[in-house]
């Protein structure tokens, strides 16, 4: 069952979905699609979609319905109808959740399970602040007061060897905009999968292990419920 599981990864940015995304994607062995990663992915390989996206981006706020609803629709769409899947960044607001329903509902294929990470306004900030990335594989990385990143020595990341850099998104105007962004048109959100009974709330503020063993704990449930069925 959880080989199958579709799920979506929620919260505030910050809130550690693309690391939790990433070891919930080794650890079901399924997909996970994340819209940040592919829009920055897209820049760097300077197409007209990664120019068009960075627009936003580098402002932060979220970049247009009629462009990333289709890009992320496409790629659900040509997994297999009994895949599994992880979504890290969409849904951002209603529409793109009722987008993402009817694509799913045309296969009888819905989401499982929405796993919300709830990390308070004040952490976001200080772990947005002093957060450097690996322009290759996309792990974060801590600041430490030195300027230094934690666990990585010479701003090279000590998985792939990929250079570290702060994100354009992580400038202390575009981290107020996203929280403001995240609170006005993403938070809405939740009521739509909380109706619908698919909502599981995870403590974020806690290191990385124990968040992860909190949302498996929330995917056996659910893979329990579907057992029993
Ligand atoms: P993230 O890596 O998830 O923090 O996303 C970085 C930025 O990409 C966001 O601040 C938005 O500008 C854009 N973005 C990511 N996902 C979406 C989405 N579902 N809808 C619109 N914009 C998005």
């Amino acid at each position: 069952m959880a080989k199958g599981l579709r799920l979506v990864l929620f919260g505030p940015p910050g809130a550690g979905k693309g690391t939790q995304t990433r070891l919930l994607s080794g650890h079901l062995e399924v997909q996970a699609i994340s819209t940040g990663d592919l829009f920055r992915s897209n820049l760097q390989r300077q197409t007209p979609l990664g120019l068009r996206a960075s627009e936003y981006m580098n402002q932060g706020i979220l970049v247009p319905d009629e462009v990333t609803i289709d890009i992320v629709l496409e790629k659900v769409m040509s997994l297999n109808s009994d895949d599994g899947f992880i979504l890290d960044g969409f849904p951002r607001n209603p529409i793109q959740a009722s987008a993402l329903e009817e694509a799913l509902d045309r296969r009888s294929r819905p989401v499982d399970l929405v796993i919300f990470i709830d990390v308070p306004d004040e952490e976001l900030v200080r772990r947005l602040g002093g957060r450097l990335m690996c322009r290759n594989c996309q792990t974060p990385y801590t600041m430490e007061e030195d300027g230094q990143p934690e666990g990585a020595a010479n701003r090279v990341c000590d998985s792939c060897g990929g250079d570290l850099y702060q994100r354009d998104d992580d400038s202390p105007a575009a981290v107020s905009k996203r929280i403001e962004v995240y609170h006005s048109e993403t938070l809405p959100v939740l009521d739509f999968y909380r109706d619908k009974g698919l909502l599981a709330r995870v403590d974020g503020v806690a290191a990385v292990e124990k968040v992860h063993n909190r949302v498996l704990k929330q995917i056996q449930r659910v893979s329990k419920t579907e057992d029993r069925e």
